[in-house]
């Protein structure tokens, strides 16, 4: 009945009070203990302990990421999806330079003033063709994501700053473009300073197997100033060149997948997560299992902060309605019904929580008994 609080509802629910109030944050509901709560909210709280305590539902495909491979490899209804692009390059060489002027240039008028980039991706328009850029914090970001088996990335911009060459962080990136097997543009930056040589960074680069098409290579390169505007074009041209040459297709038609950018708790949202779409198209309301956690997507947003129903392939997103907030790397699937979708994400997170158990070295008195 209305006017129970989260200790009512934990001694109805067997649950501490504390945990009741730590769910409702996550569903982006502010209460403490003694506050009373509206009947929407003790619905939704009771329908997300009471389903999974009363139907046991068996789930044998508990593993999402062998669901994420078998969508992957549908071949069916394949449609020309945009390329997912990453810039990456030594610090100080001009990477978030580039994002900015790409950002700022590739906005259509309607749209200026709306670009508050919350997410860290983002797409945008050239030739008529989209293209998603990732806006990584750095290549630990890309190691961790890659280490968890999420491969999102289609093509890697390189970027070499023309006055300083390569650097470690330009053969870090290379290694990683390289062992995710993505092919690599480079873009030869601030080409407008005076101690700009470019040639040399093409030299240099050699070495690494990184040849131009005019020595002989498959190395497209692409001499540009960042700060300038100068030949980003030309760089877009040959991003969506490269794209055309790897036919990258997805299904529309079935179930979204894809993989979490990045994901955090809100005061006011609860959980947050921005989403890349691998596969498949998402609408609001779909269930969905999100690394260890579940929910249904209460609301999505594009990286303009615009409200949208549904998202496509190479599409990031921000949704809200998890129960709990995800890692970067998470790989995600949506389910047809929110009751597998539910079993599967409760699954998940009692294995991640033994495997955790299983791996701490130190056995205390607590998580011994726990396991017991
Ligand atoms: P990041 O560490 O790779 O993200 O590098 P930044 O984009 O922060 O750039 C580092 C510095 O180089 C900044 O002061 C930029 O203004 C400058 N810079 C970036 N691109 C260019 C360019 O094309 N020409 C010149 N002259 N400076 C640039
Ligand atoms: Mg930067």
């Amino acid at each position: 009945q209305v006017g129970m609080n989260a200790q009512d509802l934990g001694k109805i629910l067997h649950r501490e009070p504390s945990e009741i109030v730590k769910k409702l944050f996550m569903l982006g509901v502010m209460a403490n203990q003694n506050q009373s709560l509206d009947k929407d909210t003790i619905e939704i709280l009771a329908a997300d302990y009471g389903i999974a305590a009363k139907e046991k539902v068996e789930v044998d495909v508990a593993d999402i990421d062998k669901t994420f491979e078998e969508e992957s490899n549908n071949t069916d209804h394949l449609e020309t999806r945009p390329p997912v692009v990453t810039i990456m390059g030594h610090v100080d060489h001009g990477k978030t330079t580039l994002l900015d002027h790409l950002r700022h240039s590739h906005i259509t008028a309607g749209e200026a003033g709306g670009i508050t980039q919350a997410i860290g991706a983002y797409q945008l328009k050239h030739q008529g063709k989209t293209i998603t850029f990732l806006d990584t914090p750095g290549h630990a970001a890309f190691t961790e994501m890659r280490a968890r088996g999420a491969d999102i990335t289609d093509i890697t911009v390189l970027v070499v700053a023309a006055d300083d060459g390569v650097m470690p962080q330009t053969i870090e990136a290379i290694h990683h473009a390289q062992a995710a097997k993505t092919p690599i543009i480079v873009a030869v930056n601030k080409i407008d300073k005076p101690g700009a040589n470019p040639n040399h960074v093409m030299e240099q680069l050699t070495e690494y197997g990184l040849i131009p098409e005019d020595w002989g290579g498959d190395t497209i390169f692409v001499q540009i100033s960042a700060k300038f505007g100068k030949n980003i074009d030309e760089l877009l041209d040959m991003i969506l060149l490269q794209s055309e040459v790897m036919e990258l297709k997805a299904n529309p038609q079935q179930n979204a997948a894809g993989s979490v950018i990045e994901a955090k708790l809100d005061q006011g949202k609860g959980s947050v997560a921005t989403l890349l779409i691998q596969q498949g198209t998402m609408h609001t309301g779909d269930p969905i299992v999100v690394g260890n956690t579940f929910g249904r997507v209460r609301t999505m947003e594009n990286e303009r902060g615009k409200e949208i129903k549904k998202a496509l392939p190479s599409t990031p997103v921000e949704i809200t309605g998890l129960s709990d907030v995800p890692e970067a790397g998470d790989r995600f699937v949506v389910f047809d019904d929110e009751k597998t979708a539910r079993a599967a994400g409760e699954e998940r997170a009692k294995n991640a929580l033994m495997e955790e158990r299983r791996t701490k070295n130190t056995v205390t008195l607590d998580n011994l008994f726990d396991t017991m």
